[in-house]
């Protein structure tokens, strides 16, 4: 399997720094099924080619490491010697460019950090490509991505021309465009031409596709085909993320890293979901007056970021149980490379909401944005206990998704939740409820809206309980 990759930005060299990769030597890396090495055909000013060749072991895809092996033509024991995955692109292709690659793939680059995020010229070939749905499908998924595309459909014996053409395709693309988004395109969409993913089909790969679909996937016209394609047409899995990318839709909006200074102060009506629910719950914790505040369950810190940039949130406390989360906050934040005033209204705290915690009292608000949901209904009770009861700010915004919505998610199948580890998802009469209890019992008084374009029918697709605490009678 080879796949080029040739530029005519100049000096053409630099696409050793992006790559990672220096011109002059071959390199090697070991695969779970095999080989890749990279080299350079070609490397001057004017023009340089980086090659990716995957060497694969046939009785090594057989193995499979512990993974379960989908059916697929190898999954019957002849098969296993007898197939073409040594020759054609595939999900392996892909797997390499992400191990070989990396932070080429992520944007990053240490010694060309400008060019790694400038659209430069690019012409990338794969001279073998196995194309379910042929030449015409490899356009529809890269043409709309800004690739001028050639696919060429290869015949099955050039002896025979009669016997017609095979079902591989000699595939160029051209464009300028970044080196990140080519690869992320390539990452995606080679293994979605090939449809027959070689290993079974993990949860965190709706993740994955996400991440590397950030910026191009969500507007893409077939969103649709790719994203059950390349979940290899597990319907659970692609409904899930077809709704988690419809909350991306109509939005440029980065999933991974969406800084606040790129957004403007009046959000546009067609900002995506995720965008709304968060200036709903900044406009909240204004509209309260509060100067220190809580983001419990903060996640991966795309509220923080906001609460930060605000120089009336004084104090500003993230909390999660997860441990991967609030590392992934603080490098959103940048928290290392802050001045120190800024830094100093900021704390990343591990904690878990099911445990009172006596540094989370006497805040002004708290927020439990799209946070509820994650807990197991029988630990609710001790949620409502440490945030009400122990914690007891003046005010609680929380969010939650609005189940009767989901019926407006293309793909999302009956009684699908949006995302994989929802424990649950409430109607709007189940989260009046469960706010009319808890304010009740807890001494606040609560408003509840909604968050996202209104259906007549089903309601927004975000609920928000804005939850204030009552004057507290002093004995
Ligand atoms: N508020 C963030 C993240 C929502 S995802 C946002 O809107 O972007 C839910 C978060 O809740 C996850 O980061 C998860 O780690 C956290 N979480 C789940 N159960 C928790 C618990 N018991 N205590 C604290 N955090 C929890």
């Amino acid at each position: 399997m080879l796949l080029t990759l040739t530029t005519t930005h100049r000096p053409a060299t630099d696409l050793g720094h992006l790559l990672v990769k220096h011109p002059d030597r071959v390199q090697s890396f070991d695969l779970p099924a095999g080989t890749a090495h990279v080299f350079y055909p070609e490397a001057d000013e004017q023009r340089c080619t980086a090659a990716l060749l995957v060497e694969v072991d046939p009785l090594r895809l057989g193995g499979g490491r512990g993974r379960k092996q989908a059916t697929t033509p190898e999954s019957f024991t002849l098969g296993q010697y007898v197939n073409d995955r040594p020759y054609a692109a595939s999900s392996l292709l892909s797997s390499a460019l992400a191990k070989v690659f990396r932070s080429a793939l992520r944007g990053e680059s240490r010694d060309r950090p400008e060019l790694a995020t400038a659209a430069i010229p690019l012409a990338v070939r794969v001279p073998v490509l196995r194309c379910r749905g042929g030449a015409e499908l490899a356009v529809r998924v890269f043409a709309p991505l800004g690739w001028t595309v050639a696919a060429t459909p290869i015949p099955l014996d050039e002896a025979y021309p009669e016997w017609g053409d095979s079902r591989y395709v000699d595939l160029t693309l051209t464009g300028t465009l970044r080196l990140a988004d080519a690869l992320n395109h390539l990452y995606v969409l080679l293994p979605v031409l090939d449809d027959a993913k070689h290993y079974w089909v993990a949860p965190d790969e709706v993740d994955k596709l996400l991440r590397a679909g950030a910026g191009w996937l969500a507007d893409h016209p077939e969103r649709s085909l790719i994203t059950r394609r390349y979940l290899a047409h597990r319907r659970a899995l692609a409904g899930a993320a077809l709704a988690r990318l419809a909350e991306l839709r109509l939005s440029d909006e980065p999933p991974a890293d969406d800084s606040v200074e790129s957004e403007p102060a009046t959000e546009a009506p067609r900002a995506s979901l995720a965008v709304r629910r968060r200036e709903a719950v900044l406009a909240a914790l204004r509209d309260s007056g509060a100067s220190r505040v809580l983001d419990l369950g903060c996640g991966g810190g795309a509220l923080l970021t906001a609460l930060v940039a605000d120089r009336r949130f004084t104090e500003v406390v993230g909390t999660d149980v997860s441990s991967q989360a609030l590392t992934l906050a603080a490098r959103r934040l940048r928290l290392d490379r802050l001045p120190e005033r800024q830094r100093d209204r900021i704390t990343l705290r591990q904690s878990a909401l099911t445990y009172r915690d006596d540094r989370l009292r006497g805040y002004d608000a708290a927020v439990l944005m799209e946070v509820v949901e994650h807990l197991d209904p029988p630990r609710l009770p001790a949620l409502e206990d440490a945030v009400f009861g122990h914690a007891r700010p003046g005010t609680v915004v929380v969010t939650t998704p609005n189940v009767e919505y989901n019926v407006r998610y293309e793909g999302l199948g009956a009684g699908r939740f949006r995302h994989a580890d929802h424990r649950f998802e409430w109607t709007r009469a189940e989260f009046a409820a469960w706010v009319e209890r808890v304010a009740t019992s807890h001494g606040y008084t609560a408003t509840i809206g909604g968050v996202g374009d209104e259906d007549p029918e089903v309601g927004s697709p975000t609920q928000i309980a804005v939850l204030s605490r009552k004057e507290e009678m002093s004995a």
